[in-house]
């Protein structure tokens, strides 16, 4: 395990790993940051979400409110996350999505607050991004709640 971690932090790509050091290369997710590092690249708010589990107050995000066409990346690592195709009003007051771009995110489960969650990450810096719920609509039936601060949104060229 020692030697394939070591592969993960120098910045292998994981397909080169195999299926059974998934698990860990979630936790691993090649590409490590130390906390000051994050702090600076980060600002506060940002920090406390996508490395604090932390989550921003509904209606806080500028996002909720985008409708341009375009790609909403990781506001850690700039890795594209979303589509605008998958954007959806679900009144929340957090961005929502029925369907992240392929690869883009993962999965893990989060039972803070008394509750079972599923907990969605970047999977390029591991950041946190929000939870994905059973109840989105159709076709895929999912909501992914993400917060705002966590994303970056690039619209599509205007011209
Ligand atoms: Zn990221």
């Amino acid at each position: 395990m020692r030697v394939r971690r070591s592969y993960v932090v120098s910045g292998f790509s994981r397909t080169v790993l195999c299926g059974d050091v998934r698990v860990n290369a979630t936790l691993q997710f090649g590409m490590p940051k130390t906390e000051d590092e994050w702090k600076e690249t980060l600002n506060p708010d940002q920090f406390y979400v996508l490395r604090k589990h932390g989550t921003e107050p509904p209606g806080s995000s500028a996002l909720n409110a985008e409708k341009r066409h375009g790609t909403f990346k990781c506001a850690g690592c700039g890795q594209p996350l979303f589509s605008s195709d998958s954007k959806f009003e679900s009144g929340t007051g957090w961005p929502s999505f029925s369907a992240p771009l392929g690869h883009a995110v993962e999965t893990s489960t989060d039972r803070s607050l008394f509750m079972t969650r599923i907990e969605v990450h970047c999977a390029g810096c591991g950041g946190h991004l929000g939870h994905e719920f059973p109840d989105g609509p159709p076709p895929t039936g999912k909501r992914y709640c993400m917060n705002g601060v966590a994303l970056k949104f690039e619209p599509e060229d205007q011209a």
